[in-house]
């Protein structure tokens, strides 16, 4: 029987994880990227934390106070430039998503996600024998007491998943990090044991070699034309036409233009985010587990013999200029937490990346109208997170050939 030919449109995490899924279901598959390597956009130097027990959309029904305060504040977790009026519909878009009933169907579809990347990433660490930095446990601290009574309340949904945590006093999170700061004042922490951080680009690297094994075919430094909405089963690449059974969509915030000809609603905005990697000093004077600064929104882990600190979200301005208010926040948060683990000298690597986010918060993994075209794109601040499940649930409904736009219905259900 003749193998399905599939065009993957993008190598980033979404695209690589896809690829792996279709090889393994007897697609034949060419990915092409614009990029001379995998995993160069929005999943270049992500935060690598995969916590099922955390992971929300960030349409949250709180998020627009915090956004209105902390345009203020000294140091903050969401910046907003000047708006532009695709900005502000975007916003008011995620306002209704925001709404209590809508965040909790958007949360429990992303929870599902993340559960199933997070098993499917250790089965193939495991079988594949891939090496990767990784951490095992996640501690989400409190600096105030209302936020904290706040996130105990939510507590039994987490029961009800079956994602085991931890309540931690003071003395209880400092047993888990002894290296953290003191007198910094927090009122506790969740710790969620099973959740981890990993090297969201190494391990995309490792794929990339194992889906090559099974027979897949990368086409780096390829730009992939505008789809045509006669036929978006044929590309353009480099001057030349090519055809396919199927075509999927993993081309993060690229997306947007390959697919503005056939108009789909897909209201994806960038939101942009930073990190700051440093080599780390003392391993003693470092976290053991992922850090979450829940009031800054700002991520602490390992990643090998290297510390990265990645949050902030930021709406509007330059992608390639890094606003300092922004770096600054990274700083304080390192410093408050752990302001021994390096000396942030030499080999500081600064870098901004765009979340592909959609109003909503979860990402679109789904048909579409035209036969043969597949979308697996928005995964916004969680698509490391939600990758593997993601690419599973896609790779399920193009091998039965299942054409609806509601995934969640079909195959999570
Ligand atoms: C600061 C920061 C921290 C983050 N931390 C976390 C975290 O801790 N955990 C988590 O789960 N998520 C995190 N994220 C989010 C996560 O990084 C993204 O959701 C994820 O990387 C999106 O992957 P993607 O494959 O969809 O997009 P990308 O990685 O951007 O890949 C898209 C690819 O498509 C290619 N492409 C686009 N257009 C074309 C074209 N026309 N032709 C050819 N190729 C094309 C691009 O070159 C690119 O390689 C973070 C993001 C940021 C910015």
């Amino acid at each position: 029987m003749n193998k399905k030919r599939v065009a993957i449109i993008g190598a980033g995490i979404i695209g690589v994880t896809t690829a792996y899924e279709l090889a393994l279901k007897g697609f034949e598959v060419t990915v092409y990227d614009k990029n001379q390597t995998c995993s160069e956009e929005s999943s270049f130097a992500n935060g690598g934390v995969i916590s099922p027990g955390y992971i929300t959309p960030w349409a949250s029904p709180s998020i627009f106070k915090r956004l209105l305060k902390e345009q203020f504040a000294k140091h903050a977790s969401i910046l907003m430039n000047t708006p532009s009026l695709e900005t502000m519909r975007w916003l008011s878009q995620s306002i209704k998503a925001s709404k209590s009933e809508r965040y909790w169907r958007h949360r429990q579809a992303l929870q599902k996600l993340a559960l199933m990347t997070q098993s499917r990433i250790r089965e193939l660490i495991q079988s594949l024998g891939i090496e990767v930095e990784q951490t095992q446990g996640f501690n989400i601290i409190y600096r105030s007491e209302r936020h904290f009574e706040l996130a105990k309340s939510s507590l039994p949904y987490l029961t009800d998943q079956g994602v085991p945590f931890q309540i931690l006093d003071k003395l209880a999170l400092q047993q888990k990090e002894p290296a953290i700061e003191s007198e910094t004042a927090f009122v506790g922490a969740i710790h969620l044991p099973e959740d981890q951080v990993i090297n969201c680009r190494q391990f995309a690297l490792a794929l990339r070699d194992e889906a090559e094994k099974l027979g897949v075919n990368f086409e780096f430094k390829s730009t992939v034309e505008p789809l045509s909405a006669d036929n978006p089963r044929k590309l353009v690449v480099n001057a030349k036409p090519m055809f396919f059974d199927h075509v999927v969509v993993c081309s993060g915030m690229g997306s947007l233009k390959l697919l503005s000809a056939l108009h789909l609603p897909i209201p994806m905005t960038p939101v942009y985010g930073y990190s700051m990697t440093a080599i780390i000093k003392e391993p003693l004077d470092a976290p053991k587990c992922g850090i979450m600064d829940e009031k800054y929104k700002v991520t602490i882990a390992r990643q090998g013999n290297r510390i990265r600190v990645g949050g902030v979200m930021e709406f509007g301005g330059d992608p390639k200029v890094h606003n300092p208010k922004a770096v600054k926040t990274l700083y304080k948060v390192l410093e408050d937490w752990f302001p021994k683990a390096t000396d942030m000298g030499q080999h500081v690597q600064i870098w901004k990346g765009a979340r592909p986010m959609l109003p909503k918060g979860s990402p679109i993994v789904s048909a579409t109208p035209h036969p043969g075209l597949w979308l697996n794109l928005g995964h916004g601040s969680s698509g490391w997170a939600t990758s593997c499940g993601s690419a599973h649930v896609l790779a399920n409904m193009m091998n039965q050939d299942i054409s609806s736009t509601d995934w969640l219905e079909l195959s999570l259900a």
